[in-house]
């Protein structure tokens, strides 16, 4: 429809929505400081719900879209040889860009030394105020750690399929699932295949119509999503005494995102950076607004096909993995808040404690779950690792949230970027379609 193509481009809508919902969550914090109105309460009554209830909806279709697309991606391959050819390439790029983010991460808390600003009353009041939180995480990840070298590989395998799809933390035992069932997909005759590969391509567009009609509710969701963060927020003064440390980890995410990704775009598949951050711009708002690459999925899905050019067949096995390995922006800030810790508590940290933190941050990142918060779970292990005190952890948790949000982007991008760079080398980067409801000039 014409009319439509007039209308504000989605990103914009985002946009909106997001420094809307910024401005009636600081209006209300004024206002419940400043007269007797409860304003705060309010907005977590009144406006905070329908940011979950946005959140909800997005998580509801993220497994049935990981079921369709990757059953029909797979079974699309036609032989078994490409999807091990793409499976290779995909962990390995995974891999080598998380190693480059951590070693980003490193170089600039070690020139910028954020931890040597800070005053021994500011450690004392942080460590005093949050170190309940912390003893929370770190007994998080004891859970975690307690288990043997190939938990991890054991945790792929579900031992049922409903319980596996019951829970969205399962997504890799999910992802195997449908794997395994487009191989067999593959391998049976094909008239005896087709029926099935029907239905679930019918069941895939569904889903992405859904995603469509999600989408339209997104600025409103964001809206109510910031507003409510606003108001839940800890005190500026934190922030504060967190400025240098929190600007290394935005500088290092910010090398990642407007200069890294756009630049192995143009280098690997000769996109220009303002296509890819066109295309690519919902998902980044939408992961700074939920801090949930899990959740942000389905968005980056239907981005990165629709309008990244990226064929179903790479996009539906590279990103669902890439959202629960791929996480290049945790793995950075992991690498300079465990710096950053030890510099606070006056540690010094040989080379070899260095390149521990380069092994574990890239492993710790690969294991969080794509979910708000996880990646400082995550980072008690790289903490242990490199012999820094876990409960060093209260130091950094009250600027945890907006860096949660601002990593969880660099996530979302890296793993645009790496599907358009496998698409490439497999022929499959083609022409993006157009929204009838987005600008796509
Ligand atoms: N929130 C991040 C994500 O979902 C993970 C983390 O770093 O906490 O990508």
């Amino acid at each position: 429809m014409n009319d439509k193509k007039k209308k504000l481009a989605l990103h914009w809508k985002i946009l909106i929505g997001m420094i809307l919902g910024l401005i009636i969550g600081v209006l209300a914090v004024y206002l419940d400081g400043h007269t007797g109105i409860a304003a705060k309460q309010f907005i977590t009554d009144w406006i905070k719900p329908f940011g979950k209830i946005f959140i909800n909806m997005l998580k509801l279709i993220a497994m049935p879209l990981i079921i369709a697309s990757l059953i029909k991606g797979v079974s699309d391959l036609q032989d078994i040889s490409k999807l091990s050819k793409m499976g290779l390439r995909t962990i390995a790029i995974y891999v080598a860009t998380t190693v480059i983010a951590v070693t980003i991460g490193l170089i600039l808390v070690n020139v910028i030394r954020p931890g040597m600003g800070v005053s021994e009353a500011t450690r004392t009041s942080l460590m005093n105020a949050y170190a309940q939180d912390a003893t929370a995480r770190i007994s998080a990840a004891a859970e975690q750690a307690k288990h043997g070298p190939l938990q991890a590989l054991v945790d792929i395998v579900p031992s049922n399929f409903f319980a596996a799809a019951g829970s969205n933390r399962n997504m890799l035992q999910v992802i195997f699932f449908a794997v395994f069932f487009g191989i067999g997909l593959i391998l049976i005759p094909p008239e005896k295949a087709q029926p099935v590969k029907d239905f679930f391509d019918g069941f895939n567009e569904v889903i992405l119509k859904l995603v469509d009609l999600i989408m339209l509710m997104a600025p409103y969701g964001v809206l109510a999503l910031l507003a409510g963060l606003v108001v839940d927020a800890p005190s500026a003064e934190l922030f504060q005494a967190l400025l240098s440390y929190s600007l290394t980890v935005v500088a290092g995410l910010a090398v990642l995102i407007l200069f890294f990704y756009p630049a192995l775009v143009k280098v690997f598949t000769g996109r220009s950076p303002s296509f890819f951050f066109k295309g690519i711009s919902p998902a980044q708002l939408l992961a700074f607004s939920t801090s949930s690459s899990a959740a942000t999925l389905p968005v980056t899905m239907e981005r990165v096909e629709e309008h990244l050019g990226v064929d179903k067949e790479v996009s539906s096995f590279v990103l669902p993995v890439g959202a629960t390995v791929n996480m290049d922006g945790t793995s950075l800030y992991q690498a300079v808040a465990a710096v950053f810790i030890a510099q606070v508590m006056g540690m010094h940290l040989t080379l070899d404690a260095q390149l521990s933190i380069v092994i574990t941050a890239t492993l710790a990142s690969i294991g969080s779950a794509a979910v708000p918060g996880a990646g400082m779970v995550m980072l008690v292990i790289v903490l242990n690792g490199a012999g820094i005190p876990e409960a060093g952890l209260a130091l950094i948790f009250a600027v945890d949230r907006p860096l949660d949000m601002m990593r969880t982007i660099a996530n979302v991008t890296g793993d645009a970027t790496v599907s358009m760079i496998v698409a490439k080398s497999v022929d499959k980067l083609g022409t993006p379609k157009v929204k009838e409801w987005d600008d796509f000039a």
